[in-house]
């Protein structure tokens, strides 16, 4: 039995992550959970599976669902803010931390969790784009696991089982190119925020899908396979695939791919970290290969989904430039969904908030980091929330 800690157990991964644990009650048992602003949705959870901490970042919301409990008299402790995430992400009790906090709010966390010996089913990538460094030293130091759950990397860990890592000479991430596949700049000029959630794939949480729509996720995937791969950036090659039937493939030296099929569906890499090294039943349903049709591969237009490419950059520069690329997206995409900036902005921001935080420092701590990630927040936010 391992008992589960769920960073972010409200959003799309986490209701996902319940899912399993509901039809795997022999294997897992929800101790601890966090949630932000979602009142309804936390309770039930709370009612559902008991679990024995919730930490609640947003202050409102951490009043009514004490209150909440104590009036049911449920023995459950309800924590605060990011020192609660902080906490239930390194109880003695935890076995696992499924982190699917939105944001680099996931990194403290996930490095808490890491120095306190927990294993990680990663789902905030964004952890690893700004953090990656420290997140891998500090997981071999502490002998942890860091399991990937974004389907690519779920799919690239699967393929890479039983072979040895200086064999590989590529990865191939495919995307499935989002909702503006073949499209070119003028057409995405007036694109809203509700045609680019509406992904052709995958249902996913808001700021993820228009990541997808921009070509961002998979430039953030990027900088994420380079640390969890520790592979250099030329050898890390992103093929559109709009079927998503592949979810990504290794090429080795001897010119095997290796693949990973499956249907589009989260539940699927959730599972596989959760149980690894073991395989379960299968909970998503099973490739129906008469009905795939053709599977297609496309190179990736870089000219129109600037962000790709920016994230690429950002990549290679390193050192903070992945802070800088990341806070610059996260704040520009929060403006396109609130209606005050158009689609393509986001990209033309992403490059010119990197042109203008040039810095070239290799020195990548937790608190530089932080500073850098405040820092290119307030600038954007000074610069482009006009209205
Ligand atoms: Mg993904």
């Amino acid at each position: 039995m391992k008992n589960v800690c769920i960073l972010g157990v409200t959003g799309s991964i986490g209701t996902q992550t319940l899912e399993i644990i509901r039809k795997e009650k022999d294997n897992f048992s929800l101790l601890a959970v966090s949630a932000n602003t979602t009142y309804e949705k936390t309770i039930e959870i709370i009612c559902e599976f008991k679990p024995r901490y919730a930490a609640i970042t947003d202050k409102n919301n951490y009043e009514k669902i004490k209150e909440f409990c104590k009036l049911k008299d449920f023995k459950i402790e309800i924590l605060y803010g990011m020192d609660g995430l902080i906490t239930i992400a390194s109880l003695p009790m935890v076995d696992i931390v499924v982190t699917s906090l939105v944001g680099m709010v996931g990194l403290r966390p996930t490095l808490s969790a890491i120095c306190a010996g927990k294993d990680i089913a990663l789902a905030n990538k964004e952890t690893l784009v700004v953090g990656g460094q420290l997140v891998m030293s500090e997981a071999k130091k502490h002998n942890v696991k860091i399991l990937p759950v974004d389907s690519e990397h779920g799919a690239i860990f699967q393929c890479l089982q039983g072979n040895d890592m200086n064999d590989i000479d590529k990865i191939l991430l495919t995307a499935s190119g989002g909702p503006f596949r073949g499209r070119k700049k003028e057409e995405l000029t007036n694109v809203t925020s509700k045609e680019a959630l509406n992904h052709p794939k995958w249902n996913m949480g808001r700021k993820i899908s228009i990541d997808s729509a921009t070509l961002m996720n998979k430039g953030l995937e990027v900088i994420e396979a380079h640390w969890l791969f520790n592979m250099e950036y030329d050898n890390i090659n992103v093929i559109v695939h709009p079927q998503s039937y592949i979810h990504s493939m290794v090429e080795y030296r001897d010119g095997s791919v290796i693949a990973q099929l499956a249907c589009t569906d989260m539940k699927l890499p959730i599972q596989y970290a959760l149980n690894y090294p073991l395989r379960n039943k299968n909970i998503i349903d099973k490739l129906d290969f008469f009905s795939i049709g053709n599977l297609t591969f496309e190179k990736p237009d870089y000219e129109t989904f600037i962000c790709l490419k920016l994230a690429y950059k950002a990549g290679e520069i390193g050192g903070l430039m992945p802070t800088i690329l990341n806070a610059a997206n996260e704040i520009a995409v929060d403006l396109f969904l609130k209606d005050r900036i158009k689609f393509l902005s986001i990209g033309d921001i992403v490059e010119e908030t990197m042109d203008k935080f040039n810095v070239n420092t290799k020195d990548v701590t937790l608190e530089s980091i932080l500073e850098m990630d405040s820092q290119v927040r307030k600038y954007v936010n000074n610069k482009y929330n006009l209205l």
